[in-house]
């Protein structure tokens, strides 16, 4: 059925671009300066409609353009609804560009004559992936301003890893030009959403594109402008068995180390525990990134404690009545967790031909090593000393000495 669809786009197009008189109607921007990315969007917006375009569109070309005029919708209805909570200005001047966005693919839509997914109404969504983000990302957001700016840069961090990705994968100029422009928006977004947290003393840690790309956005040396993207974001079209099983595990793996901290947090209120439970949902998150990507249905299921892997679900158990006897066994028991998180994936990583897992993880990885130091040394601080069991004692010390 998709098949007939996109043959029939490719005759159509293929038609229309004998009776199209229409010359290159969006002009290339050549500019360097990445500032100037929010104007030559808003003239894409404002031509919508007004000429039939002409080139090739594959069936990835066509899910990318589904998909990113939802993708930059959610950007809009999680800014906005952040802008009514926290008063926030820079939420509210993002959220418009993020609509101009939006405009920016729907002429493609409309211009290759394909049907539009978006919906009418904030936080409404064709596309149930977005939906369920939606709520998610306004749970989170709506505890502080620092948390709705993380949120924030996590949206950014999104969009600009599936973009990298549908550019990869493309041939269409139409496509390639305006996905450019986006990029080179969401990469003005991410650095608005990073000086604003450091202004209230916090930092951003990424948790789907690498630190250096994220740093080389902080420091406008990302080459998005130049077109010439030097970052490997395509995907392995066929994943292993194993490299499958894997993401399944892991989103259960960092949803059962959010949960035990959660569960940790509520009885001792040890701030430890609430803010690497905060770190274990980005990473939750990002797992779901590569999920969403690769089109494996996500195992999660909802509540506290629950999972669809019965082997967690007994591990949860275990480890919050063990964590029960006192706040000293809850920070072992969090030491333990993030023992267990490293081990499985530094295997996963050895084991895995995909760049984006092999990112995604690393990542995840440096963030459990941080975990793991900070519940070592709040231990230490108390007069206890945590002996591993899963690591062995030189990749442990070699940890805390990092
Ligand atoms: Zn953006
Ligand atoms: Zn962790």
């Amino acid at each position: 059925m998709k098949t007939m669809k996109s043959l029939l786009i490719v005759v159509v197009v293929g038609v229309v671009f004998f009776l199209s008189s229409c010359s290159e109607p969006l002009r290339n921007n050549n500019s360097t300066e990445p500032d100037n990315t929010e104007k030559s969007a808003e003239t894409v917006a404002e031509i919508a409609d007004s000429c039939t375009l002409s080139g090739d569109l594959t069936e990835a070309d066509i899910d990318g353009l589904m998909k990113m005029r939802e993708e930059e919708k959610l950007a809009h209805d999680v800014y906005s609804k952040f802008y009514e909570i926290h008063n926030y200005v820079v939420f509210r001047n993002i959220a418009k560009s993020e609509n101009i966005h939006s405009g920016a693919v729907l002429y493609l839509i409309n211009g290759y004559g394909l049907e539009d997914p978006a919906l009418e109404g904030e936080g409404i969504f064709s596309n149930q992936e977005f939906t369920d983000l939606y709520n998610q990302l306004i749970e989170q957001g709506k505890e502080s301003l620092t948390e709705a700016l993380k949120v924030a840069a996590f949206i950014e961090e999104y969009d600009i890893a599936d973009l990298l990705k549908l550019l990869e994968n493309t041939q269409n100029t139409d496509i390639k030009r305006v996905f450019g422009n986006l990029l080179r928006g969401s990469e003005i977004h991410m650095r608005a959403y990073s000086f604003s947290l450091t202004r209230l003393n916090e930092s951003y840690v990424p948790t789907i594109i690498s630190a250096e790309l994220y740093q080389d956005i902080l420091d406008k040396k990302a080459n998005f402008a130049t077109g010439t993207c030097t970052y490997n974001y395509s995907f392995t079209e066929d994943l292993s068995d194993a490299e499958k099983e894997g993401l399944i595990m892991m989103r259960e793996e960092e949803k059962l180390a959010q949960d035990v901290y959660l569960y940790f947090y509520n009885l001792y209120k040890t701030p430890v525990f609430k803010n690497i439970a905060k770190a274990e949902a980005a990473h939750k998150k990002a797992v779901l990134w590569l999920l969403n990507g690769y089109a494996i249905e996500d195992p999660m299921v909802e509540g506290e404690g629950n999972f669809s892997n019965q082997a967690f679900t007994d591990l949860y158990k275990q480890l919050t009545t063990q964590g029960a006897k006192s706040v000293e066994e809850a920070l072992k028991v969090g030491a333990f967790i993030e023992e267990y998180d490293i081990n499985d994936l530094m295997n996963l990583i050895e084991a895995t031909e995909s760049n984006n897992i092999e990112r995604v993880y690393g990542n995840l990885l440096k963030g459990s090593e941080f975990h793991i130091k900070a519940f070592t040394n709040i231990l230490k601080f108390r007069g206890e000393t945590y002996s591993p069991t899963i690591l062995s004692d030189e990749l442990y010390n070699s940890i805390l000495g990092k």
